[in-house]
């Protein structure tokens, strides 16, 4: 009678630790704090608001302003706390159980996890050894399982690699329920799927604040979608989910995007420094669209790495204990010092 449902109990939730350590290279967020100017306008926004209303159930003039951002009608936009959560309310309205749901794993482990606490099967595709996608295998799922949700992660997380559109193109000929395309990195990409959405295809694009936008406080996540998916996640949706805070706090800062994606050049040229470097070491090291990469900590165990790394005050992620990613470590580019200490601690680590 105490027991949780059967799908519950058989998980573990989801751990990404949060130690105390002077340099945190372990969950991507952005390592610059958003604009000043923005912080400013939020001791304004706070007084602007009638604290003793309901928000606007439907953000209304949020999500005209995404809408705008994306030459999409409002209609076609959800907005939630965070993209876990609108993967969640995507999940909800389309999973479930007597359902299945696709990923291709490796990839970003919230979508199994989501998937199972809302009752759905969740059907795994692999990946080839190097961690690339074959269409052949698209394929397979989709034909064997007819799948209600499908998962690509572009770029991917935690492997880094872009995945490339004729997948998308593939996956979207023979889908049988609705394809996510979870774009949390878009900014640090060679292409984008946004340009595909319309609403006689299946095809939702969720993007997030958390990573390149530099607000991973506020938590802010949306999804672009055709219209008759919107309806649905309105459906599976909390009333007044989102805060009136959040959703004023989230208009200003869309006018400060330039601004911070003007910080992507630097991140990318970080990102190679700390590849090239990564190589010397004679360390395999994966390719990456993203604000992060994912590297094979050869000749020492890597959970040992790992703990020297810390000792030294850097925390990455480790993924060795992860199916199909033995030996891998992943480190979020960081600002210039931070990525100096951490390949300072790496060279001291694998030496
Ligand atoms: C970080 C991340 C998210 C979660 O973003 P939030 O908006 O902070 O919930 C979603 N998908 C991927 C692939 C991520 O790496």
């Amino acid at each position: 009678m105490f027991e949780p449902r059967d799908q519950i109990r058989a998980m573990s939730g989801y751990h990404s630790p949060q130690v105390d350590v002077p340099i945190r290279l372990n969950t991507n967020e952005s390592p610059f704090a958003p604009p000043e100017e923005w912080l400013r306008q939020l001791e304004g926004i706070v007084s602007t608001i009638d604290w003793n209303r309901y928000p606007d159930r439907s953000a209304t003039e949020l999500r005209r302003t995404i809408a705008q951002r994306h030459g999409v009608r409002p209609e076609q936009v959800f907005v939630a706390n965070g993209s876990n959560e609108v993967i969640q309310t995507i999940l909800l309205a389309y999973g479930g159980a007597g359902r299945k749901v696709a990923t291709f794993e490796p990839t970003y482990q919230m979508y199994a996890q989501i998937a199972r606490v809302t009752g759905a099967q969740v059907v795994e595709g692999e990946r080839q050894p190097d961690l690339t996608l074959d269409v052949a295998e698209i394929e397979r799922v989709v034909k064997e399982h007819q799948p209600s949700v499908t998962f690509l992660c572009n770029p991917n997380n935690p492997t880094g690699l872009v995945e490339p559109e004729h997948n998308l193109r593939a996956l979207l000929k023979i889908a049988t329920g609705i394809v996510v395309v979870d774009e949390a990195y878009a900014e640090f990409s060679d292409w984008s799927a946004m340009e595909l959405v319309s609403d006689d295809v299946p095809l939702a694009v969720t993007r997030t604040f958390s990573k390149t936008l530099s607000m991973a406080a506020l938590r802010v996540g949306y999804v672009v979608a055709p219209e008759w998916i919107i309806k649905n996640l309105e459906i599976a949706a909390l009333p007044y989910h989102l805060d009136a805070f959040k959703q004023a706090a989230t208009i200003a800062a869309l006018s400060f995007t330039d601004e911070m994606e003007t910080r992507v050049a630097t991140i990318k040229s970080e990102r190679s420094r700390i590849q090239n470097s990564l190589r010397e070491l004679n360390l395999e090291v994966w390719e990456s669209g993203s604000n992060f990469i994912l590297f094979r900590a050869s000749g020492k165990p890597a959970t040992e790495v790992w703990q020297s790394l810390l000792d030294q005050g850097v925390l990455v992620r480790d993924c060795s204990s992860w199916p199909r990613l033995a030996g891998c470590l992943r480190v979020t580019v960081g600002t210039s010092d931070e990525n100096s200490a951490f390949l300072q601690a790496i060279r001291a680590a694998v030496s």
